[in-house]
C-alpha cells in the first residue's frame, strides 16, 4: 500500500478540506457535494447579485507587482471535504449549466461567457490552469490562445490527445478582467466548480499548471518552485506541479523544467 499521502499528510503537504464559512454552504456546488444520496439534482441557483461595476473596479485594478495573494485569502478559502461518490453527484450537464449562468462573483461583470473546461471528462489525466484569458474568454474553451497552443504541443510530445487523453479546466471559470490575477475571494467562489469537475473525473493524475492551480489544490502558500518535483496527494489522486504554459512563453528556457515535470507525471501514472 502506497505511503504516498501518509508522508504527504506527515509533511503537511496535503489538503484540509474543511467547510468554513456559510458562504460555501450556499454554493450550488457545494451543496452538492454535501448532498445526500437521494438528491438527484442540485439546488437552483441562488439568486445572487453581481458585484456593483464601481466594486469591480476596485479589484480590478492589477497590483504593481503580480504579489502572491494575501495569505488569509488562502487561509480564508472555503474547501469542500470529500468528493462524493458518483451515486451522490448531479449530472456533469447539471454541474456545466450552474456555471454557466453563474453569477456567485464579480467576474460575471465583465466576462463574454464562462469557460467550463475541455476534453475527454472520462480522461486519466486532469489539467488545471488559473483563469480564462482573452481568447478563451471570447471561445468559451480554456487555452485557446498561444499558451493553449503550446499546451497542445506539449500534450503532442507526450503522447497525449486533448480530445481523448485529458480534460483541462481553470481555477476560474471567467476571465478577470485585463487578465489580472484572481482575487482571494473569487477561488473561493469558484473553487467548488473545479473540485466537483475533479470528483466527477476521478483522474488518475492531475496537473497543476501555475502558482493558482497549485496553491489553490494543495491550500498553500509556496511558491511554484517548492512544489515542484514532488508528487503531491489530492484527495488520493496523485498531484504534479508545473509551470502555466503562459509562464513559459515568456521564460522559454524553464521549458526544460517543465518537461521534466511533465516526464515525472508519466512516470508517477505508470
Ligand atoms: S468566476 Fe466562477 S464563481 Fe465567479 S461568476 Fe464565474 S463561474 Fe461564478
Amino acid at each position: 500500500m502506497s505511503r504516498k499521502p501518509q508522508i504527504v499528510e506527515a509533511l503537511g503537504l496535503g489538503p484540509i478540506w474543511q467547510v468554513r464559512d456559510a458562504r460555501l454552504a450556499a454554493h450550488p456546488a457545494s451543496s452538492w457535494l454535501q448532498a445526500p444520496a437521494q438528491i438527484e439534482a442540485p439546488a437552483p441557483l441562488p439568486m445572487i447579485e453581481c458585484a456593483s461595476q464601481e466594486q469591480d473596479m476596485a479589484v480590478a485594478m492589477p497590483s504593481p507587482e503580480p504579489a502572491s495573494p494575501p495569505a488569509s485569502d488562502f487561509t480564508q478559502q472555503p474547501a469542500p471535504n470529500v468528493a462524493p461518490s458518483s451515486t451522490e453527484q448531479p449530472s456533469w450537464e447539471a454541474l456545466e449549466s450552474a456555471v454557466r449562468s453563474c453569477q456567485l462573483c464579480r467576474l460575471c461583470n465583465t466576462r463574454t461567457q464562462p469557460v467550463f473546461g475541455r476534453g475527454n471528462r472520462h480522461a486519466r489525466w486532469m489539467i488545471v490552469g488559473e483563469a480564462p484569458g482573452e481568447q478563451e474568454d471570447r471561445q468559451g474553451q480554456p487555452f485557446v490562445g498561444r499558451a493553449g497552443k503550446l499546451l497542445d504541443n506539449m500534450l503532442a510530445a507526450a503522447g497525449l490527445s486533448p480530445q481523448d487523453d485529458v480534460f483541462i479546466a481553470n481555477v476560474l471559470k471567467c476571465r478577470p478582467p485585463g487578465n489580472r490575477n484572481p482575487a482571494g475571494d473569487e477561488i473561493a467562489a469558484c473553487q467548488p466548480y473545479l473540485l466537483q469537475q475533479i470528483a466527477h473525473i476521478q483522474p488518475d493524475i492531475i496537473l497543476a499548471l501555475g502558482r493558482f492551480a497549485a496553491q489553490t489544490l494543495l491550500q498553500t502558500e509556496l511558491s511554484i518552485s517548492r512544489l515542484r518535483g514532488k508528487v503531491h496527494d489530492y484527495q488520493g489522486h496523485p498531484l504534479i506541479v508545473s509551470y502555466h504554459p503562459a509562464y513559459l512563453l515568456r521564460n522559454p528556457p524553464d521549458k526544460s523544467k517543465a518537461w521534466q515535470d511533465w516526464v515525472l507525471a508519466k512516470r508517477t501514472l505508470a
